[in-house]
């Protein structure tokens, strides 16, 4: 179980991290309830990449890079926790993501430094959590307080799911959305269901928010406007997850489905206690509305921006290794290697202006320049298609028939090693590449991760026409149009002026 109190040992190990998940939670998979996530094969692999990500934390010579000492108990915290005031703090927490993400390839999205982020935004603007009460500010520091001492991983739920999509959550059938169903003196009961929660079986702590963009602001979704963190050992909470991507044998052969399944789960909640101190909004519709306004889109976008550039680098490392294997400098390939590079460094180049046009945030804090971070959400999701599709181009038929370690430590080995063997690469390195393209571009995983890109922060459709709607270059581009317009006279007269007159 996780304290609740602030006294945390700071930034914590991977050994830490899995020793925190051994819990009462309640996580089903397949129709069975696991005892222990980090001993079940469906979850240890996931669990083993995001604990060595806490283990590089603790590494003397990344240390300095990867935390700063805390502001309450001056032990070294990790860097997502911090409340950046200037530009080269937003550099220096990047560097420090990109470390985690370059770990995993870019391929988890929901490693702890994305709600670390976003909680810290939150807690910049506790003022803005206070409309709905003094305290539910105080909650929110708190809070930050608490995860960032005890070096948490949170998930955190967002959507809740619906039924019949005419209607809004407060009018959905069978009393399953999630909604305050009792208070008390000790805090609030909560019951029904949130969807998706991505790390959940993982994670220490869910935080539960409305929905920025989808939430009714009517008075009749009251009991649906609640934010509060929940422990994934609180009793009445229990995780329903999706199969586990197919993996089996050893890591050479599924290289990504068997690290790095960070699994996504539906929360139920059934009379589940939340106490007062983890609640930060409760039955007011107007901290929703007033709580929107906090940074946390523009910082978790930094985050998730910077796992996108990890990605495509990735992604891009694998094509040019397909190409050299396959020696192939055919004019077609370096076309398709050039498009990732375009992807690559237009990632690069809108992380960077986000950070450097940074703007002034909440208490002395700085909000990355929101904009190019936008673009990065609108458009990443093409690019990482195409680059899957390119994948698929460059490693064809050699992709479908590479075969596995048990194959090649079988009978049939040296046929093997003979076919699948490139001109100056043995068999078993070239068959390692082929499994990791394989997986990251055609197989569940891959599929998955498409998906994935597509909607991890919302409807794209909604969030494209948010994005369009307040736009702030519009006014002036704008203005721009209809003053050159006005100018069609002046110009008419100059050249009427100009033109010799009729004899
Ligand atoms: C792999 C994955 C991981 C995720 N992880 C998380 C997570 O960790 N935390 C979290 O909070 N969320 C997570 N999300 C959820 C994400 O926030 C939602 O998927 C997203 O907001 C879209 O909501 P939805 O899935 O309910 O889709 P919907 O809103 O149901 O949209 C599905 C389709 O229906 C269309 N549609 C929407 N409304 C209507 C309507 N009224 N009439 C007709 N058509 C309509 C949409 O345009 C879209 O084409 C994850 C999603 C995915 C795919």
């Amino acid at each position: 179980m996780t304290s609740m109190t602030t006294t945390g040992t700071g930034a914590r190990s991977g050994a830490d991290y899995i020793a925190s998940l051994r819990d009462d939670r309640a996580v089903w998979i397949d129709g069975e309830r696991i005892k222990d996530v980090t001993k079940d094969h469906r979850f240890r692999g996931a669990v083993q990449s995001i604990a060595d990500l806490y283990d590089l934390q603790c590494d003397p010579a990344l240390r300095d890079r990867m935390t700063f000492a805390s502001p309450s108990s001056g032990k070294p915290v990790g860097l997502s926790f911090l409340l950046p005031r200037s530009a080269e703090d937003l550099r220096r927490r990047r560097d420090m993501m990109k470390t985690w993400m370059d770990a995993v390839g870019g391929m988890m999205g929901r490693t702890p430094d994305f709600l670390n982020v976003m909680v810290s935004a939150h807690a910049s603007a506790h003022e803005l959590f206070a409309a709905g009460g003094e305290r539910f500010g105080r909650n929110i520091t708190s809070y930050h307080e608490h995860i960032r001492e005890n070096d948490l991983a949170l998930t955190h739920s967002l959507v809740s799911p619906d039924i019949d999509k005419r209607k809004a959550m407060f009018e959905q059938p069978g009393e399953m959305v999630m909604r305050v169903v009792r208070e008390t003196d000790a805090g609030i009961h909560v019951s029904g269901a949130r969807s998706v929660a991505t790390l959940g079986p993982l994670a220490n702590e869910v935080l539960i928010m409305p929905a920025a963009a989808k939430f009714p602001l009517v008075e009749d979704a009251e009991a649906y406007a609640v934010g509060f963190a929940a422990r994934m050992d609180t009793p009445g909470m229990k995780m329903i997850c999706r199969p586990s991507l197919p993996a089996k044998g050893h890591f050479a052969n599924d290289p990504l489905s068997a690290r790095m399944d960070e699994m996504d789960a539906v929360i139920w909640f059934d009379n589940a206690f939340i106490p007062w101190e983890r609640v930060f909004m409760h039955r007011s519709i107007k901290a929703v509305e007033t709580a929107m306004k906090s940074p946390s889109g523009p910082h978790g976008s930094h985050q998730s921006a910077t796992r996108s550039l990890a990605k495509m680098e990735f992604l891009l490392g694998i094509a040019y290794n397909l190409a050299d294997v396959n020696h192939s400098r055919f004019p077609q390939v370096m076309v398709q290697l050039s498009e990732l590079v375009a992807f690559v460094e237009t990632l690069r180049a809108l992380l960077r202006v986000a950070e450097v046009d940074c703007v002034p945030g909440p208490g002395g804090t700085v909000v990355p320049y929101e904009q190019p971070l936008n673009v990065v959400r609108a458009q990443y999701p093409a690019m990482h298609a195409r680059a899957l599709e390119i994948l698929q181009l460059l490693g064809a038929g050699n992709v479908v028939v590479a075969p596995s370690v048990e194959d090649l430590r079988s009978a049939s080995g040296p046929a093997i090693e003979r076919y699948c063997a490139g001109a100056d690469i043995p068999a078993e390195r070239k068959m390692q590449l082929m499994r990791l393209a394989w997986d990251a571009s055609c197989s569940s995983f891959a599929g998955r991760q498409n998906l994935y890109e597509k909607f991890f922060s919302g409807d794209p459709w909604r969030n494209a026409q948010i994005r369009a709607e307040r736009y702030p270059g519009a006014r002036e581009a704008q203005a721009r149009v209809w003053a050159f317009l006005d100018r069609n006279e002046e110009w008419q007269a100059r050249i009427n002026a100009d033109l010799p007159t009729a004899a």
